[in-house]
């Protein structure tokens, strides 16, 4: 980066950027304030769209790769050298809120449009990130387009990952105009020397302490089950209480189950979550005969996660035994946690000094594309607080000014990484 004297000049646009994240957020099956964008359907696209024509007309240069994550890059001075990347998601679950993921596509556009105005020339280049599908509302996983950037995910998942509608992964992603081979999306090593991720923080600890920015050092392991669970249907009239054996009814058992696994971790650290429950034949006159449930497991230790995961598996098998059906324990994922590295720690201290906003280091419970980055580029993640710690609901909020501290620490943050 040319002389660090022009940082002095660096003015974050907090008004364009929540312009701009209002506009973003217009882009919903919902109606406001809540915002539903599914990965690959027309609201997602159109959404992708006005991204991108952003990114464009801040001369950067816009290419996708076959899943759909998108790349716009900001040129540097040596361009052949690893660059720095920065980024996050559009997607949104069904009645989420507008600033998760948004802030960190958003605000890491605004971040490099900040370096451009205040005449900085960066190094090395820098890239912004759109991953796709980093909530698993589509296809049950999460970071789909990271997993698959960091080789943490068999491209072979193309024709097994379904929809509820059955449409696999290929057929989505063909439909919605990201074609080619899905082994092509894996990074090359050394494809980045740095990785930063701007995010709200979906908890309440920076709006309790009344600070500006948390500088991440760890993000929590998450793990997610889904327990398939077959018993025996019939007419709920006709079927005699002694001689069922309802799928949904060891479900709920299961579910409870896992609540108490969590609780019984002896950490605070441990959470457990059934967030999906489907019963099949779904309907009120008849037993139910199948039922499937997801269920999210996550701390920061991996061990103490996977104690937890061992307790519900063994749980669900006694639960089966005893009600005489039958349960098929799927692991859909059970990631290894992630350590920020100290570089990169360091660099976005620094940057909160140089920009006087108040800081602490903390750690991510919820999981983010920075978790599967931080297998093939030096990660690190900048939160900046939310209001109540709410997320993934339609209140979710976090205030302009916050969003602004946020983007001026990355704008440094990357500026300091691209001048290496
Ligand atoms: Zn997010």
């Amino acid at each position: 980066m040319t002389p660090t004297a022009r940082l002095d000049e660096l003015r974050v646009d907090g008004d364009r950027l929540a312009r701009e994240l209002d506009a973003l957020a217009g882009y919903s099956d919902a109606p406001a304030p809540a915002v539903t964008r599914v990965v690959f359907g027309e609201t997602d696209r159109k959404a992708r769209e006005y991204v991108t024509s952003l990114c464009a007309e801040a001369s950067l240069a816009v290419r996708t790769d076959a899943v759909g994550n998108t790349f716009a890059r900001w040129r540097g001075t040596s361009p052949e050298l690893p660059a720095v990347a920065t980024g996050s998601h559009i997607d949104a679950i069904p009645n989420a809120g507008r600033f998760d993921g948004t802030v960190g596509v958003l605000g890491g556009l605004e971040a490099i449009r900040a370096l451009q105005r205040a005449g900085c020339t960066p190094r090395r280049s820098i890239e912004l990130i759109l991953f796709t599908s980093e909530e698993p509302t589509r296809f049950g996983i999460g970071c789909l387009g990271s997993r698959l950037l960091s080789g943490a995910l068999d491209p072979a998942v193309d024709d097994t990952l379904r929809d509820a509608d059955q449409g696999t992964l290929k057929e989505r992603r063909t439909a919605a105009g990201f074609s080619g081979a899905l082994a092509r999306v894996r990074l090359s090593e050394g494809s980045y020397s740095a990785f930063v991720e701007l995010h709200i923080e979906q908890g309440p600890l920076l709006e309790a302490g009344r600070l500006d920015i948390g500088v991440v050092t760890a993000i929590a392991a998450p793990a997610s089950l889904r327990i398939h669970i077959e018993g025996q249907g019939g007419h709920a009239g006709a079927v005699l209480m002694p001689d069922r054996h309802d799928a949904f009814l060891a479900g709920a058992e299961i579910a409870l189950a896992v609540e108490a696994a969590a609780r019984a971790s002896g950490s605070i650290d441990t959470v457990g979550t059934v967030g999906v429950c489907n019963v099949f034949p779904g309907a009120v006159n008849s037993v139910p005969s199948r039922t499937t449930l997801e269920v999210d497991v996550r701390d920061i230790e991996r061990t103490r996660r996977d104690d937890v995961l061992s307790t519900i598996l063994g749980a669900s098998q006694a639960i089966a035994a005893r009600r005489a059906v039958t349960v098929r324990v799927d692991t859909l994922n059970a990631d290894p946690p992630a350590t920020c590295a100290p570089e990169i720690v360091d660099a976005v201290m620094s940057a909160c000094q140089a920009h006087a906003v108040s800081h602490r280091t903390m750690i991510s419970r919820a999981y983010h594309d920075s978790l599967f980055m931080a297998r093939v580029a030096p990660t690190g993640m900048i939160f900046i607080p939310c209001r109540g710690g709410v997320s993934h609901r339609p209140d979710e909020y976090a205030s302009p000014e916050a969003i602004a501290n946020g983007t001026a620490v990355l704008a440094r943050t990357l500026a300091t990484l691209a001048s290496t």
